[in-house]
């Protein structure tokens, strides 16, 4: 049984941009307005606290390992190019500073010195944010100060990322400021400017000109420019002054990415996966501030390319390319490499996106594509170790498992420390009317209405039950909605209670549902999700290689496995019982063991299984 997704033109259609023609308006030092402000809000990272559950468990976990990290260590790589005493360990692997010729040595050490700098720094603003953590502020404040005074010009010298590295920094300094109170980090992030500036591309350039350009060796031809706006709108946004707004604009990519993908042109194969979806969300500030409707349609239409070319997990990309579409090299994929997606970078950028794209268009299918990068892919991630080696690719080959990558603190150490410290930014979303309630995990938001304000407790079990509970805490009665995405997936047997009583109209799947009343102390709304079994084809040229999703939960095949299944039994697959985390498919005599990526450890497993024709 195949389960067609929705195509990408219906996508387009039932998501019609619904802001006005775009209008540039000056910029002066006092007014840092948007052009275009997002239709909801996001809720403050102490407003929204994660309850027990594995995603809490994850951000506890990052907070913790990230905090506990040698802060001589970390900024070795900055004082030894600026001449500096330098105490403390070597990190190694990709964050020390090397010669250029110890990358033939094992561990590509010295690949990209200091590059995850700025983004431990932004996870660990935003861990304070969310818990309060003083140890964790004063940690933030310590490396902000030590970056100050290390930061020179030659930190540059023979750096092959200097546009990725400044990027990262630009976003850790932004976040000390925003979320960590630190007075000193814009005056920092001046300083790293200034000692950059001269080493950045000339603009947003691609990697083909990049290739095109004197370099000193192909490595030197993978720096990513055309990631830069993004954080230097915030920088504008966040007050750090017009320059940042001037750079930012500098830095897009209009002629090679977002007029062509702004007219509907197809131009991610062959293009590096992680960094061109996180380009999209530089896509989507320059749409906010410049108010230039181009940009957002670049963005939904790139982000449609990548849904069309995704795994079942939601996750996209082998070996960090995006496929031809028509070409089958997803579904070939499956035999040739181990390297399937790029995960803890991947579904940071993909979490940003989603949320740009939900907070601009109020369509709920992208907080569905969210959910099941969520489920299927970071939250199954494994723990950073304490020498550096992390979690990097999901494998979907057909002899798949969890491995750490080989070298040191790569790039998905650093956005792993951001994506946790989201989880709870990116469960609840506000505006005037109400609350847009949008991952289902354990939680409490608070949102604050003028003196007062509304507490939303969340308990859920989700996705291995299929309800969720949320109770409402106000200390006066009030009218407001509070809307709940139902999922495209959903099937008619989804229902909404309030109070034990069924609530009035139809949940529609796809959309969010509406409860609208006047709330009180107590009240609560249970929905319990049909959650269908579905089985999705890896692409057109390769139907019979299905993966088993059941609502948002891709299935793996561990142990044995029969060359071939049949489709209906396939389908029929169960739960051995409520909540729990095995699940069967009866195959003829055989039985066939299914988990969640979440529930995964050293086992191999397969995610897409060969069904008889
Ligand atoms: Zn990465």
């Amino acid at each position: 049984m195949l389960i067609r997704r929705t195509s990408r033109r219906t996508f387009i259609k039932n998501t019609a941009i619904m802001t006005g023609a775009a209008i540039a308006r000056p910029h002066s030092a006092s007014s840092r307005s948007l052009s275009i402000t997002p239709r909801l809000s996001q809720f403050g990272y102490a407003d929204v606290q994660l309850l027990d559950g594995p995603a809490r468990e994850q951000f506890d976990r990052n907070h913790a390992f990230y905090r506990s990290l040698n802060e001589d260590s970390l900024l070795k790589p900055f004082r030894q190019r600026g001449g500096l005493p330098a105490p403390g360990e070597e990190m190694g692997g990709w964050y020390s500073w090397a010669p250029l010729s110890d990358l033939d040595k094992p561990g590509n050490n010295g690949f990209a010195p200091g590059h995850s700098f700025g983004q431990y720094l932004s996870g660990l603003a935003r861990d304070y944010a969310a818990t309060g953590d003083k140890a964790t502020q004063e940690k933030v404040h310590r490396l902000v100060q030590g970056l100050g005074e290390a930061i020179s010009p030659h930190f540059w010298d023979e750096n092959r990322f200097p546009a990725y590295t400044y990027d990262k920094i630009s976003i850790g300094m932004l976040d000390a400021h925003e979320f960590a109170n630190d007075r000193q980090a814009f005056r920092v992030l001046d300083k790293t400017l200034a000692s950059v500036e001269k080493r950045l591309p000339p603009g947003g350039i691609s990697r083909a000109e990049q290739y095109a350009r004197p370099h000193t060796d192909d490595s030197f031809c993978w720096d990513e420019p055309y990631t830069l706006p993004e954080n230097q709108f915030l920088a504008w946004q966040r007050g750090a002054g017009n320059r940042y707004r001037d750079l930012a604009e500098h830095f897009l990519a209009d002629s090679w990415y977002w007029d062509p993908l702004a007219a509907d042109e197809n131009v991610l194969p062959g293009k590096h996966a992680y960094s061109h979806v996180n380009a999209m969300s530089s896509a989507m500030q320059a749409y906010f501030v410049l108010g230039n409707d181009k940009y957002l349609r670049a963005a939904r239409n790139g982000f449609d390319f990548v849904r069309a070319q995704s795994f079942a997990t939601g996750g996209w990309g082998p070996d960090e390319e995006f496929c031809k579409p028509g070409s089958g090299d997803l579904g070939a994929s499956l035999t040739k490499t181990h390297s399937g997606f790029e995960t803890p970078c991947g579904s940071y950028a993909h979490f940003k996106i989603t949320r740009y794209l939900l907070r601009t268009t109020k369509d709920s299918r992208y907080g569905d594509s969210m959910e099941r990068v969520f489920y299927n892919c970071i939250l199954g991630a494994r723990p950073i170790k304490d020498d550096g080696h992390g979690f990097y690719y999901s494998d979907y080959n057909r002899d798949g498992s969890k491995f750490y990558h080989p070298y040191k603190w790569h790039c998905c150490t650093g956005t792993f420390s951001q994506i946790t410290a989201d989880y709870g930014i990116s469960s609840y979303f506000q505006d005037n009317e109400g609350v847009y309630v949008n991952l289902f995990v354990p939680s409490r938001a608070t949102w604050n209405r003028g003196s007062h304000s509304v507490v939303l407790t969340q308990r859920t079990g989700y996705p291995h039950l299929p309800t969720t509970q949320i109770e409402i805490s106000t200390d006066k009665s009030e009218s407001f909605s509070i809307f709940v995405r139902i999922p495209q997936w959903a099937g008619p047997k989804t229902f909404i209670a309030v109070n034990g009583r069924k609530a009035e109209g139809v949940p529609h799947p796809g959309q969010f549902a509406c409860i609208h009343r006047a709330w009180k102390m107590g009240d609560r709304i249970e929905i319990e999700f049909d959650m269908p079994t579905r089985l999705e084809a890896v692409d057109p040229q390769h139907p019979r290689l299905m993966a088993t999703v059941h609502g948002p939960l891709a299935l793996f095949a561990v142990g044995q496995t029969p060359a071939t299944v049949r489709a209906e039994e396939l389908a029929s697959v169960a739960q051995v019982s409520p909540g729990s985390m095995d699940w069967q498919v009866k195959a003829g005599a055989a039985v066939i063991s299914m988990r969640p990526f979440t529930a995964i450890q050293d086992e191999q497993y397969r995610l897409y299984l060969e069904v008889e024709s």
